[in-house]
């Protein structure tokens, strides 16, 4: 019997925040994951990252889904919402817990940039194991104990080998905010291994908070996907177009002339076309050969 069996073992996801609408930037990663994903005959989702509500911007998610919508790129899957994670967040941080990596610590940021300039931790990491309780008073940020000196190293699909001494860079850094808020950190780790994700392919302005999310996947016992990370679009001055920045959103109206200009960030040769679906396809085809 011969048949042609795909075993889809492959699973992309895009993850917008939702501070703003679709610009050329996030048009590239969304595109960069998708293709990704299509060349390994896999699946692609889309991920709302919304758990940061001071920095987004109301009507902003329902935005992005609509101009991912209009530019052909579906989420094979509904489409999951941060917002709404909360209780697997907290299992987390239940389970780091209870492995005795966290502390809650009451120091400013300007205090522990002290501490680490004489390469010391803050007092709180020294303090006998709260209860679960006494984490999750108000008022203290949760930090993860980094062993000393601890580096962790990836092969990047686009930037080689990276390796990190978390430690130096980082420090102990922060699983939940003061303010009760979860960190980013935290959110996409648990999200990636709950959502089977098996290649992230994103910006290079993450390449830098990769290791310590493998960190964190160490640490609670998940797998650590494969990384590509991709160059940033930026503008005239070399800034990294973002929301922050104020980057145009993008008119879904020149959705066919967007995905072109991404194309040429991605350096894929395109082939004059006026359907999105076959500029789609040639996309594919010429990322497979990159
Ligand atoms: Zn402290």
């Amino acid at each position: 019997m011969h048949r042609n069996i795909i075993k889809r073992n492959y699973r992309g996801r895009f993850a917008p925040s939702p501070t703003g609408g679709l610009h050329l930037g996030s048009l590239v990663s969304a595109l960069a994951s998708f293709l990704d994903a299509k060349v390994n005959q896999g699946e692609w989702l889309v991920r709302m990252e919304d758990i940061d509500p001071p920095r987004e911007q109301e009507g902003a998610a329902q935005q992005i889904l609509h101009s991912l919508d209009e530019h052909c790129l579906q989420s094979e899957f509904p489409v999951i919402w941060q917002s709404e994670q909360g209780e697997y967040y907290q299992r987390a941080i239940e389970q780091l817990w209870q492995q005795g990596d966290l502390y809650r610590c009451a120091c400013s940021s300007k205090q522990i940039k002290q501490y680490r300039s004489q390469n010391e931790h803050c007092l709180c990491r020294d303090k006998k194991n709260d209860s679960f309780e006494q984490l999750n008073a108000q008022g203290y940020s949760l930090r993860i104990k980094v062993e000393a000196e601890k580096v962790v190293g990836f092969k990047d699909c686009q930037y080689g080998l990276i390796e990190q001494n978390i430690y130096q860079e980082a420090g102990d850094f922060i699983i939940r905010r003061r303010d009760g808020l979860f960190a980013y950190q935290l959110a996409v780790v648990v999200d990636d291994a709950l959502q089977g994700i098996t290649n992230v392919v994103r910006g290079v302005d993450l390449l830098d908070v990769t290791p310590r999310q493998i960190y964190l996947q160490q640490k609670l016992g998940f797998s650590t996907p494969v990384y590509r990370h991709v160059p940033l679009v930026c503008d005239e001055q070399g800034n990294k177009l973002s929301k922050q920045n104020f980057s145009p959103i993008l008119n879904s109206a020149e959705a066919l002339q967007n995905l072109q200009r991404a194309c040429d960030h991605l350096k894929i040769a395109i082939t004059k076309t006026q359907k999105i679906e076959s500029l789609l396809n040639q996309a594919i085809a010429g990322w497979g050969k990159i």
